[in-house]
């Protein structure tokens, strides 16, 4: 699985130290407001589960299934619910887990949606941010790292469903999907 990986962007320790990070200043954030992390499955599991850990205050994790990329490194830029929220939202505090902001088609549909069920607030906390890539203006309110165009894996992130249980984040050999 190693061999695949042509260079680390993120190591364990790198990922561990910034989610403190963040994690400090959500508490900060949103103390007494008790949040519903809204958890996208299933890159974000991994950020979900350390980002939780280092969260002091009240709060409530529920999950959604999302499907953008249909198996290939390219956003399909369809956007499909695979798994909807079980829970209503209304007049909670709502702060999206993702692990990737690229396109910005995924998150645009997501809060999109979310939206219309009235939530006191929405915001959105992504492990890793392709600024560059963007197509629609997205407000990321929290991020691990803002990364360069390349495909990455590991940490939760998955190239045709392998590679999500590397404990750091790397960029994939072209030739793995070229
Ligand atoms: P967007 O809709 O913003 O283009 O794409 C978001 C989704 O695409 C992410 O949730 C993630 O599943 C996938 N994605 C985008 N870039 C990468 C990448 O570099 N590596 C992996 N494994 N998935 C990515």
């Amino acid at each position: 699985m190693k061999r695949d990986v042509k260079e680390i962007l993120f190591s364990k320790e790198d990922i561990e130290q910034r989610i403190k990070i963040v994690g400090n200043q959500i508490n900060i954030d949103y103390k007494g407001k008790f949040p519903l992390f809204v958890c996208i499955l299933r890159g974000a599991f991994m950020f979900l589960a350390d980002l939780s850990k280092e969260i002091k205050i009240d709060m409530s994790i529920h999950f959604m299934a999302i499907s953008s990329y249909g198996g290939n490194t390219e956003s399909t830029g369809q956007v499909k619910i695979l798994k909807d929220l079980d829970t209503p939202i209304n007049d909670r505090h709502v702060l999206i887990i993702e692990d990737i902001v690229d396109s910005g088609l995924t998150m645009d549909a997501v809060t999109r949606l979310l939206k219309t069920r009235n939530p006191k607030s929405i915001k959105i906390c992504t492990l890793l941010d392709k600024e560059e890539r963007r197509k629609i203006p997205i407000k990321v309110d929290y991020y691990g790292f803002k990364i360069p165009n390349k495909f990455v894996i590991g940490y939760g992130l998955d190239y045709k469903e392998k590679y999500r249980n590397l404990p750091f984040i790397g960029v994939l050999k072209e030739k793995i999907y070229n």
